[in-house]
């Protein structure tokens, strides 16, 4: 085989195009290979397919993959047709997308290191410019997008995830698949409404469950967009935990203000016994819980308030879950502890969701391991210059996207 054939083999391309020359500059370590397009072809449009003639040409190269040592550039006379009805194009290219300047096999190999490393490292081993790597995640999170024909969305969790220092945020939908679907900016009822108007009156019927916490943006979004909300809105188990555990500490604040000097330090480095769920509990814990219950009763009134709550997630029936939670707001609502009414309240309002969560059995732990992984991004990306970055990489990486290039 030649070197002009064993070119064309490693490009994958044939007729009409052909390798007309191979050669190496020692000077910067580089082959050049020139591509060319067989005069004797008649060209056709891009569109339509029909015969045109060829209008000019335009001189283009691309990078592709090294040949061994050397930094191999793609060199080619690109005719363009003029069609009739279309005017003039560029004819199609097998080697490489119409936008970029590397060729699908180039584009392919940086992906699979995007996949392992973040932009600054690829860019860096591969000799390549922050914004062309940049560029080259975009267009796979384009092309991932555009080929994903069907969406699972039976079951979904929506949460937000801070994008920034500060408080900037941007709204994660994701489905049980442990997929990212949909990121949207802020948190509010806008930024949910956004991902259900891109979706189908069919597609809204098939969401069965959507997972969430009580704060009332995305319920309302919910409420305008799913007209089954009463069924699908489910509360997330750890997100109750959340808020009884916020009372709880706050129950914990005031009454260190009040108990005797001796046990207010103590009182005070407990914190995270008394947040930590029952079954997670250190012996060292348990000792603090077991001695400062003794003296401080309210803070140990929260705890065990809490902990009654988080032991009735396992029904199966609804009657039965409804039940056993208006025996455990009656006891919260009597328990003379502000904060605790207060969660307490909330729950009441919201008991339907909650209600639903548990005889679904649905709850965001796969959303909450998407964000311990969107947090790892940020860590590997020292930090995204903006939302419209930081939103390309989650879905590079979280989307579950087809991302290659077909070559
Ligand atoms: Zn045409």
């Amino acid at each position: 085989m030649d070197e002009l054939s064993l070119y064309e083999k490693i490009l994958s391309i044939s007729s009409p195009w052909f390798v007309e020359s191979v050669q190496l500059d020692e000077r910067d370590n580089t082959v050049h290979v020139h591509v060319e397009y067989d005069c004797d072809k008649h060209l056709t449009c891009p569109l339509c397919e029909s015969r045109c003639s060829r209008h000019d040409t335009r001189t283009r190269t691309w990078r592709h993959l090294d040949s061994c040592q050397f930094r191999t550039l793609v060199h080619a006379n690109i005719p363009r047709s003029k069609c009739r009805t279309h005017g003039v194009l560029q004819a199609d290219i097998p080697w490489a997308d119409k936008r970029s300047s590397f060729t699908l096999m180039f584009e392919a190999y940086v992906i699979s290191w995007l996949q392992e490393a973040s932009i600054n490292a690829v860019s860096k081993k591969l000799a390549l410019s922050w914004n062309a790597a940049d560029g080259i995640m975009k267009r796979a999170v384009e092309r991932g997008l555009k080929r994903r024909s069907h969406l699972h969305i039976q079951n979904l969790a929506v949460d937000e995830v801070c994008s920034k220092k500060g408080h900037e945020y941007v709204t994660i939908v994701s489905n049980d698949h442990g997929h990212v679907i949909d990121v949207q900016e802020d948190r509010k009822k806008s930024s949910l409404n956004a991902f259900f108007t891109g979706l189908s009156d069919k597609q809204i019927q098939s969401v069965e469950t959507i997972s969430m916490d009580m704060s009332p943006s995305y319920i309302y979004a919910t409420k305008e967009y799913i007209p089954h909300w009463e069924r699908a809105i489910c509360f997330d188990r750890l997100h109750v935990a959340m808020d009884l555990n916020k009372a709880l500490n706050s129950v914990r604040k005031s009454e260190a203000n009040m108990v005797a000097q001796q046990h207010k330090l103590e009182l005070h480095r407990s914190k995270f016994a008394w947040l930590r769920s029952r079954e997670n509990l250190k012996d060292i814990h348990s000792v603090q819980i077991s001695t400062l219950s003794v003296v401080a009763k309210k803070t140990a009134r929260a705890w065990a308030i809490k902990e009654y709550a988080m032991e009735l997630w396992n029904y199966d029936d609804r009657i039965w879950a409804e039940e056993a939670w208006k025996q455990w707001y009656s006891w919260a609502i009597r328990s003379r502890l502000n904060p605790i009414k207060s969660v307490a309240k909330s729950i009441k309002k919201n008991l339907w969701g909650i209600i639903n969560a548990i005889v679904n059995k649905k709850n965001n732990a796969g959303a909450e391991s998407i964000n311990s992984r969107i947090k790892m991004l940020k860590v590997k990306a020292k930090g995204f210059r903006n939302k419209a970055r930081f939103k390309a990489a989650i879905l590079f990486h979280l989307g579950g996207l087809d991302l290659m290039p077909e070559i």
